[in-house]
């Protein structure tokens, strides 16, 4: 099998993380067969410098004509005095739209070794590991008609909208996910208020007869805010529309631990989009502290989703837990505890040999 892979390392910590993350991913491929190739484009602020432009053409059509897209992160203080749609931000915007993806998968684990580092206490995030489907093309963001009124007391409005084709295909991302994990979907919506939540629930209904094997149950948003952080291991998959999954997968990273952990992906459209949930982290940039693991993390979720390599996935997500078992930490989740804390490329290396270990151990249990 092969799989042609742009990767996108972008600004700050983008090239830095990236570079780890593609290590796992190119040994754990290998491990399974698949022939990777990677090019290298630029995006972001470095591609205002290079070429003039936060989304250079030859980036753009590099990744359209890929299988997956492998992204670190934009972003500097350099150009925030850019107006809004030259800023590298509107380069990675413009990509996602060119992309095409509708539905983001954001997956929030508990790792018990580093509990400690997540504000809530470790006997409620014990055994937590939730995915978010956010549709991602809809709803209030982009619904007609929005804007301005004036007159003597002005007013601004947007619309909220949801046609049943576009309940549809993500609820079937978010079934098929359920498929792979704990059979179990969470449609959360405000069915009490909205009539796009009505529409919603009545469609994912529908579609969830469909998946027999999967437990569905509906929540509205409110309660699922409140249960996220009281009984986060109660969840497998949430599905939900954009506005509440923005805010629902912000709200659930915290039981990750640090930002430096969380890892998503964009499917559905002409070419899936993996990237870290992190930006370009211009305050540690350049040190060689960051934590790549949700790029790695991110790796591991485009060798699942679109090279099909689910045990290769697995592998990499095992051997980030036994890394972090055995007491490995970046600055950003060492709080003074670890031994000392590994750099960015011993992270990445670590994760890299444990990678190889977990797949040999599995293959040797297997063939007894
Ligand atoms: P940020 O995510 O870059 O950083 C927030 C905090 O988290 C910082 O203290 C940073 O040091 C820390 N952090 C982030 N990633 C880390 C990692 N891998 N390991 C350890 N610590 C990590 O957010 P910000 O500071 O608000 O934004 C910085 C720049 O990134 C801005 O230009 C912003 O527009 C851009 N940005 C880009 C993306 C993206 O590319 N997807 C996302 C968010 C922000």
């Amino acid at each position: 099998m092969k799989l042609h892979i742009t990767v996108l390392p972008g600004d700050g910590v983008g090239p830095e993380v990236t570079r780890e993350a593609v290590r796992v991913l190119r040994t754990a491929a290998d491990l399974y067969g698949c022939e990777v190739s990677l090019e290298d484009h630029v995006i972001g602020g470095v591609a205002i410098r290079e070429c003039g432009a936060p989304l250079p053409e030859a980036t753009l059509r590099a990744c359209m004509q890929s299988q997956a897209v492998l992204l670190g992160a934009v972003g500097g203080p350099e150009f925030d005095s850019l107006p809004a749609g030259q800023r590298p931000e509107s380069g990675l915007l413009a990509l996602r739209q060119a992309l095409g993806g509708y539905a983001n998968l954001r997956p929030a684990i508990a790792y018990s070794a580093i509990a400690d580092c997540s504000p809530l206490r470790s006997e409620i995030i014990t055994g937590a590991d939730v995915l978010i489907v956010r549709e991602l093309l809809g709803g209030i963001y982009f619904a007609e008609p929005r804007g301005f009124e004036g007159g003597p007391c002005p007013s601004a409005y947007n619309t909220m909208r949801y046609s049943e084709a576009e309940i549809e295909r993500v609820a079937h991302v978010a079934f098929q996910q359920a498929r792979m994990r704990h059979r179990k979907v969470t449609s959360v919506d405000k069915a009490n208020v909205l009539e796009t939540s009505q529409l919603w629930r009545k469609t994912v209904t529908r579609i969830g007869r469909e998946y027999p094997e999967i437990k569905l149950d509906h929540m509205y948003v409110d309660s699922c805010a409140m249960r996220l952080i009281t009984h986060p291991g109660s969840f497998d998959v949430i599905l939900t529309e954009n506005l509440f999954g923005d805010i629902l997968s912000d709200e659930a990273a915290v039981i990750s631990g640090s930002l430096g952990m969380l890892a998503s992906a964009t499917i559905g459209g002409k070419v899936d989009l993996y990237e870290p949930v992190h930006g370009s982290a211009p305050d540690i940039a350049g040190r060689g502290i960051a934590n790549p693991l949700g790029a790695i993390a991110s790796a591991a979720m485009l060798l699942r989703h679109s090279a099909r390599l689910e045990q290769a996935a697995r592998d990499i997500e095992d051997a980030m837990r036994e890394v972090l078992d055995a007491g490995h930490r970046t600055a950003d989740l060492a709080r003074g505890r670890a031994k000392r804390a590994v750099s960015t490329s011993e992270m990445g290396a670590l994760v890299e040999s444990a990678v190889a270990d977990v797949t040999d151990r599995r293959r040797a249990y297997h063939a007894v």
